[in-house]
């Protein structure tokens, strides 16, 4: 079967390297035709269940992995129904339902709307896990495969944490291209810090509730599989602010002309705030994972939000 997701740049930010003095590449997954790097491995999995006979897609999710998998259900014609929970917003809904799907609203949280979705998918349709999947894992890994052809090796891979499927398709990817001595960052905001809260535990732990607005990266429990590299030391965890992350977010507008999520910006913010860990890597790779959930007057009330918050810190 043909790939739905296209080939992203991987270039060099001259801006960015010039501002921390390194060699900072950019993997340009928000170029993605629905947004994010979720076309990946969403639609390996759509076309998977389709070789297996699937004549239907469910799925849970109202954000990115939702919206990934009724653009690929558009484009491979196969019916999909997303059921989202109450608190999703109106222009989720809207983008998810302009792909052609069904959009239902059922419960208070995603365990609700994901139990629902669970339900219809024995009826026959196919049931797509946003990042628990070892499908979607070898969909995102892509991502590495293209790097190795278009640029440098970098020293270091910076991404973005909510379940960690990203996570771990990069570290496979990594393998797959005999890059496995490159270490991974994984980056979370202080309210949804599940992996980094379990490396700190040295337990795989769930979080009592997300307060981030880093939504896309609100997963209680990383996947087993996330935890395990963190837990063996092949990936480490960092965390930014909210605050840190909408900064992020309207930086890489000014540099780079591109919005995204602030879910994407967290990994951008650890990179601008120069962690640690970063300090003795040269070459730095940025996983910039984009998301469709933002628009510029989103980003402006939360810029104005957070510098009126740092105000009142400052007086
Ligand atoms: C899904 C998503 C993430 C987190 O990916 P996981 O595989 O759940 O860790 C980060 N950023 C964006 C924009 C996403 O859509």
């Amino acid at each position: 079967m043909p790939q739905l997701h296209i080939e992203t740049p991987y270039v060099e930010s001259h801006t960015l390297s010039q501002k921390l003095n390194k060699n900072i590449w950019l993997k340009l997954d928000a170029l993605q035709p629905c947004g994010s790097f979720k076309a990946r491995g969403m639609a390996a999995a759509c076309q998977d269940f389709v070789a297996k006979g699937a004549t239907s897609f469910v799925s849970s999710s109202g954000g990115n992995a939702g919206l990934a998998v009724a653009w690929a259900g558009r484009l491979l014609k196969v019916p999909v129904t997303v059921v989202v929970p109450e608190s999703t917003k109106q222009r989720a809904k809207d983008l998810i339902a302009a792909e052609g799907a069904k959009v239902i609203v059922h419960g208070e949280s995603w365990v609700e709307a994901h139990g629902l979705a669970t339900q219809m998918a024995q009826d026959g349709g196919a049931l797509l896990h946003p990042f628990e999947n070892p499908v979607t894992w070898a969909g995102h890994a892509t991502i590495v495969a293209e790097m190795a052809q278009q640029g440098a090796k970098p020293d270091a891979v910076v991404l973005s944490v909510g379940g960690g499927g990203l996570l771990i398709g990069v570290a496979q990817g990594l393998d797959n291209v005999g890059w496995s001595d490159v270490p991974i960052l994984a980056v979370e905001t202080e309210g949804a810090a599940s992996l980094h809260g379990s490396r700190i535990a040295n337990n795989h732990i769930t979080l009592d509730k997300i307060t981030t607005i880093a939504t896309t990266l609100g997963a209680k429990q990383v996947s087993p599989t996330a935890w395990e590299l963190v837990k063996s030391g092949r990936a480490t965890t960092q965390l930014v602010t909210d605050a840190q992350t909408v900064a992020a977010c309207a930086g890489f507008l000014d540099d780079h002309r591109i919005l995204v999520e602030p879910a994407c910006g967290a990994a951008l913010a650890a990179v601008l705030n120069e962690s640690d860990f970063l300090a003795d890597k040269q070459t730095i790779a940025v996983i910039v994972c984009g998301g469709a959930g933002i628009t510029l007057d989103q980003l402006n009330r939360w810029n104005s939000e957070f510098s009126s918050l740092a105000e009142k810190q400052t007086y």
